[in-house]
């Protein structure tokens, strides 16, 4: 867990980059799909930006990619950095500009690593830097108000003036500015102004045993694959996926289910194989909101309220820890 100190200190907020739309470039104006990502600089991204009173911001690079191509070695480097700069005394807290695309992902697995008791604010844009009307720079302003803001903490996402808990998010749109929700949970508050109005308490946790690993080099990541349940689903993929010729075994499975974690009969008893046969296998359901409710006799374990990808981040850090 990262300390936090006392208010009258904390004075810088800081802003890692690790590209994503928000960092976007296309050749025209009008065009808000077909930019390339990850190309703008984070230190460029806060030009014109002014900082709330009294706050000074520092920019750092971390990483320049689409966030469709996440990996692991980023999340590593972004906890560390995340952690070293929220242990500095006069840091408020950390804003991250990111991609949309697996934004919810890294929120969920720096929730799980950190478990921060100061804020670690992601945000993002749906519209590349070189828009008519680009999204980022608000986003950016409403994340360091956020990080700026006396008793904020935990890891949240800000986008299009809600902030969301980390481990709530979700995208639920393709195109539109406000692509984000927070399932059942809701939002845990809304930037206005500058001003963060808190319509439920800042989230909490536990950092998990795993976190130690982050300081070493060259962790394995244990591999876990997500499989999804459907009209006329077989056996076939979990099969394959066990044979695992040529590739690292198959330590974990998160099974994508149909609504309260039911699995088509074919594709379960797969995955009863699978399980048999010492893999970690759980399921975690495709629907949008909602949890699975646990029933007597259930053979394979449940994995809550979270989505099939941030139920693959848990499994994994289970499987290291
Ligand atoms: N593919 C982009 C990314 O996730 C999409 C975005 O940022 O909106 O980096």
């Amino acid at each position: 867990m990262v300390n936090s100190s006392s208010p009258e200190l904390l004075r810088r907020v800081v802003v890692l980059g690790t590209g994503g739309t928000i960092a976007g470039r296309a050749a025209s104006s009008d065009d808000n799909i077909g930019y390339t990502a990850a190309q703008v600089g984070v230190a460029d991204l806060l030009g014109g930006i002014e900082a709330p009173e009294g706050v000074t911001l520092e920019a750092e690079q971390v990483a320049q990619v689409d966030s469709k191509d996440m990996s692991f070695d980023i999340w590593q480097q972004l906890a560390r950095r995340c952690a070293q700069w929220l242990a500095q005394a006069d840091v408020a807290g950390v804003v991250i500009t990111h991609g949309t695309d697996t934004i919810e992902e890294t929120a969920f697995f720096l929730h799980s690593v950190l478990a921060p008791s100061k804020p670690v604010v992601l945000t993002c844009a749906m519209r590349p830097a070189t828009a008519l009307s680009p999204d980022g720079p608000q986003n950016v302003r409403d994340a360091i108000s956020v990080a700026a803001t006396q008793g904020a903490r935990g890891v949240t996402v800000v986008c299009a003036g809600v902030v969301h808990g980390g481990v709530d998010i979700l995208k639920v749109h393709t195109y539109r500015l406000d692509a984000f929700a927070s399932g059942d949970a809701g939002p845990v508050g809304y930037v206005e102004e500058g001003e963060v109005r808190l319509v439920r308490a800042w989230p909490q946790g536990e950092a998990l045993p795993a976190t130690k690993l982050l300081g070493t080099a060259g962790v394995q990541w244990p591999r876990v694959e997500i499989v999804m349940s459907h009209a006329g689903a077989s056996g076939a993929v979990i099969d394959a996926l066990l044979l695992s010729v040529g590739t690292e075994p198959l330590r974990g499975l998160v099974l994508a289910t149909t609504g309260n974690g039911t699995l088509h009969h074919a594709l379960e008893a797969a995955a009863l194989k699978a399980q048999d046969a010492g893999v970690s296998v759980i399921r975690a359901t495709r629907c949008v909101s909602g949890r699975i409710l646990p029933k007597a006799g259930d053979a394979l374990r449940d994995a809550g309220a979270l989505t099939p990808v941030k139920a693959r981040i848990a499994l994994m850090l289970e499987l290291l820890g």
